[in-house]
């Protein structure tokens, strides 16, 4: 007899698609995750000025983002490198959100901060260094905030739902998932990008899923391919960096963005996103077809 899904991932029976249970649609500021419309979340890695900020809210915004991405507390793999303005950064955020309209996702890194992460942003994101850590998850999930819970750099995808259940038992349905690549013996890359792991997310769990380009290539270079084989994959939208100027970015900048290139990938992606019969934030495709144009004279 061969295993069922269901029987492998027995462990975390609340997390899992079955004939009983419709798929998780979360919503967030007049819009949803998980639904027919295909969501962008892009901005810089951390923010860093208002300028900087403002100008990288206004820009995704024309270009059809729904979220304003941002992290104010920052889990950095140097102790000496930047952390983040904490609550400025928040204050930020909120400011940039006032302007635009966008959502805000950013990350909450302790149990502590978790009341003030949540009184200023839409989706509360869990990074993948912290993925298990099980006292944050619990907070997280009973502030109320939507979750985006990114997928440990060495977690298995069982793994990944078991801290997807944790979330779920404690009374937050408003979960997404997150695929930002894995380690594996391939350094090229920053991480492995798990396509097969979004395809099977989609199969077997009831979950949005959002693509992570920028954290799985490490280059900016890569980025557009991911996004591309993430949508082909399933994914329900993008998580992506992207940066006024890259080269002064204070993290992240080999991977991130910069508007002329975010504008290319985000032309690009439409006929991919269309081929999986999702809709687009409609105000926005009149000004995709224009970078659409102004990359095509560019290759031209
Ligand atoms: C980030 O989104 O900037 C981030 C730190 O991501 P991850 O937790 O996936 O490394
Ligand atoms: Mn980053």
């Amino acid at each position: 007899m061969r295993e069922s899904w269901q029987e492998r991932f027995a462990e975390t029976p609340d997390v899992l698609l079955d004939a009983r249970r419709q798929r998780t649609i979360v919503p967030v500021l007049g819009f949803a995750v998980g639904g027919d419309e295909f969501v962008t979340m892009a901005g810089p890695c951390s923010v860093e000025t208002e300028s900087q900020i403002m100008a990288t809210a206004k820009h995704v915004r024309r270009m059809g983002a729904r979220v304003l991405r941002g992290g104010a507390f920052k889990p950095r793999s140097s102790p000496y490198a930047f952390q983040g303005l904490g609550l400025e950064g928040l204050k930020l955020l909120a400011a940039a959100r006032e302007q635009t309209g966008l959502a805000i996702v950013t990350e909450v890194m302790s149990e502590c901060d978790v009341p003030l992460v949540a009184e200023y942003a839409d989706i509360l994101q869990i990074g993948s260094r912290s993925m298990e850590n099980y006292t944050l998850l619990e907070a997280a999930a009973r502030s109320g905030r939507p979750i985006l819970l990114k997928r440990g750099m060495m977690a298995t995808i069982a793994d990944f739902l078991r801290s997807a259940q944790v979330i779920l038992d404690n009374g937050n349905p408003n979960l997404i998932l997150c695929e930002r690549g894995i380690r594996t013996f391939e350094t090229a890359m920053r991480n492995t990008f798990d396509a097969a792991g979004i395809a099977l997310l989609k199969q077997i769990a009831h979950l949005p899923v959002i693509a992570d380009p920028s954290h799985a290539a490490g280059h900016h270079d890569l980025v557009p391919a991911l996004a591309r084989i993430g949508i082909a994959a399933g994914a329900d939208g993008l998580l992506v960096e992207v940066h006024p100027n890259p080269d002064k970015a204070w993290s992240d900048g080999e991977q991130s963005l910069d508007f002329a290139e975010f504008d290319a990938m985000m032309a690009a992606l439409e006929p991919w996103i269309a081929l999986r019969g999702m809709t687009l934030h409609e105000e926005m495709l009149g000004q995709r077809e224009l970078a659409g144009l102004r990359t095509l004279e560019a290759v031209g």
